[in-house]
C-alpha cells in the first residue's frame, strides 16, 4: 500500500475527504471479493456508487460479531493460496472467529505498529522488550514485532508472565520501552521489591499498555490501576494502545495522554447507539469500523461491542485525528443493576483500589426477578463483617450500590481467573 504518514497532521477537512478516497476502493473490493457483503449489497439493494461520503455509509446495514461466527467463511476475499497467518479473536465474548491474513495485510499491519509505536515518540534508538505473547493465535504479538522492525527499534520477544526472566533482559540489553500488559507492570514491580532490584533507576521508562484502562474515559487522569503504578515508579511514562484483531489498526496515545489516535489511512470509526445511530461527542458510542486496505478479511460497519468516548477536537501534538477514550466496557457485559448502568472495568477500578483484597472475580447472573445481580467473590486476609462492610460502602460511595461480597481462598479465586483456553486474565464471569 501507499504510504502516506503526514495525512494525520493536515486538516480534518483534508482526513475526511482522503478516507472517502479509501472507502471507495474498499467497497469496490467488498462488492467484487466478499461472499457475505456480495449477499447484503444485493439483499439491501445497496448501491456501491452511491456511497460516497463518511455520512453516506449509514445507508448500509452494520455487522455483528454474530454475523461473524455464522458466516465466518464468507467473508474471506482471498483464494487458500493467499493466506499466510491464521489467527483467532480473544473470544471474549462467544466463540473465538478465525481471521486470515495475506502478505500484503502482514505489511498494512507492521505500518500500523509502526505508526503507532511512531505516535509514542518510539524511534530506532529504543529498545523494545516485548512482555506479550507472540504465539497462541494472537495477531498483535507478531504486529508488535513487526512494526518496531519498520522502525528499526531493537526489540527482545521475551513473551508474557515470567518477571525473573523480563529482569534478566533488562539487564542484559538495557531496554527501555515495554509492550506490556498494565497488571504485569505491577507483578514485576513486587519481584523487583522482593529481589533488591532497583527498578526507578533501571533502563525500563516507558511502557506501551494493552487490555487494560490507565486512565479514566472522561478525563483521562490515571485510574487506580495507573496511580498504582505510578506512585511505585514515578519516571515510568504509560502509554495505551488499543486495538483488537477484528480493526487490525491501533488507536495509540501521544505524549499528550488524551486518547488513542486513529490511523486514517488504515481504519473509519463510527460510534453509535443502541440504534445504530451516530452518537455526539461527549456521549458513550460503540466502537463500529471499516478497515481500509485490508485484503484477507475485510469488515464494513462492523460493531466491535466496546463503548468509548471519542474527541476529535485537534491535538497538541499537532494530529487532527479522531481520539478515543478508554473503554469503559463491552457492550454484552453491561450491567442493569438496582437501576444503575455499569461496566465490569468500572467495578475492577473500585477492587484494585482495595489494598487488602489479593484477588478477586466479579460474577453477573439473572436473578428470579429477571434483574441483574452482582456477586464478588475475593480472597483477602481480612475476613471480617467490618471489611465486607467497608467494601460495601466504597462501592456505594463511587457506582452508588453495593454488590454481594463472598469470600473465597486466593488459590479458589486464581484458578478462575486462568481457564487454559484463555489468553487473558478472567476477572469477569457473565452467568445470565
Ligand atoms: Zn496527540
Amino acid at each position: 500500500m501507499t504510504r502516506y504518514p503526514e495525512i494525520q497532521f493536515e486538516s480534518k477537512e483534508a482526513i475526511k475527504s482522503f478516507q472517502e478516497e479509501k472507502l471507495k476502493i474498499a467497497l469496490k473490493y467488498l462488492s467484487e471479493n466478499s461472499k457475505f457483503y456480495q449477499k447484503m449489497f444485493v439483499e439491501h439493494r445497496i448501491d456501491i456508487n452511491g456511497i460516497n461520503t463518511l455520512l453516506d455509509l449509514q445507508k448500509i446495514p452494520v455487522t455483528t460479531k454474530q454475523d461473524l461466527q455464522l458466516y465466518n467463511a464468507d467473508f474471506i476475499c482471498v483464494p487458500k493460496d493467499e493466506i499466510i497467518d491464521y489467527v483467532t479473536t480473544s473470544g471474549t465474548l462467544g466463540e473465538p472467529v478465525t481471521f486470515v491474513l495475506t502478505d500484503k495485510d502482514l505489511d498494512r499491519l507492521s505500518y500500523n505498529e509502526f505508526l503507532s509505536f511512531s505516535t509514542t515518540g518510539c524511534t530506532r534508538e529504543d529498545v523494545l522488550q516485548l512482555m506479550t505473547t507472540i504465539d497462541r493465535r494472537f495477531m498483535a504479538g507478531l504486529a508488535y514485532f513487526m512494526g518496531a522492525r519498520e522502525l528499526g527499534m531493537g526489540v527482545a520477544r521475551v513473551g508474557n508472565g515470567m518477571p525473573e526472566l523480563q529482569w534478566d533482559t533488562i539487564g542484559r540489553i538495557n531496554s527501555n520501552c515495554g509492550m506490556i500488559v498494565p497488571s504485569f507492570l505491577m507483578k514485576l514491580i513486587d519481584f523487583a521489591e522482593k529481589n533488591g532490584i532497583d527498578y526507578n533507576n533501571s533502563t525500563l521508562q516507558k511502557c506501551i499498555c494493552i487490555g487494560e484502562a490507565l486512565r479514566t474515559p472522561d478525563t483521562f487522569e490515571l485510574n487506580t490501576l495507573g496511580k498504582k503504578i505510578h506512585e511505585k515508579w514515578p519516571n515510568m511514562k504509560l502509554y495505551s494502545t488499543y486495538a483488537s484483531t477484528e480493526m487490525q489498526s491501533s488507536f495509540t496515545d501521544c505524549e499528550h495522554f488524551c486518547g488513542g489516535h486513529l490511523q486514517p489511512e488504515l481504519i473509519i470509526v463510527e460510534f453509535l447507539d443502541d440504534n445504530n445511530q451516530p452518537v455526539p461527542e461527549g456521549e458513550p458510542g460503540e466502537v463500529t469500523i471499516t478497515n481500509l486496505g485490508v485484503t484477507g478479511m475485510p469488515l464494513l460497519r462492523f460493531k466491535t461491542g466496546d463503548v468509548c468516548y471519542h474527541y476529535t477536537d485537534s491535538c497538541k501534538c499537532g494530529r487532527n485525528t479522531t481520539r478515543l477514550s478508554s473503554i469503559l466496557g463491552r457492550k454484552g457485559q453491561m450491567i442493569k443493576f438496582k437501576g444503575t448502568t455499569l461496566y465490569p472495568p468500572a467495578l475492577f477500578d473500585i477492587l484494585d483500589n482495595i489494598q487488602d483484597i489479593h484477588n478477586y472475580v466479579v460474577e453477573v447472573y439473572t436473578n428470579d426477578l429477571g434483574t441483574d445481580e452482582i456477586l464478588v467473590r475475593l480472597s483477602s486476609s481480612l475476613q471480617t463483617k467490618e471489611f465486607e462492610k467497608s467494601v460495601k460502602d466504597l462501592f456505594r460511595s463511587k457506582v452508588r450500590v453495593a454488590p454481594t461480597i463472598r469470600f473465597e481462598s486466593a488459590e479458589y479465586i486464581s484458578k478462575v481467573q486462568q481457564p487454559p483456553t484463555s489468553r487473558k486474565l478472567v476477572k469477569f464471569i457473565d452467568l445470565r
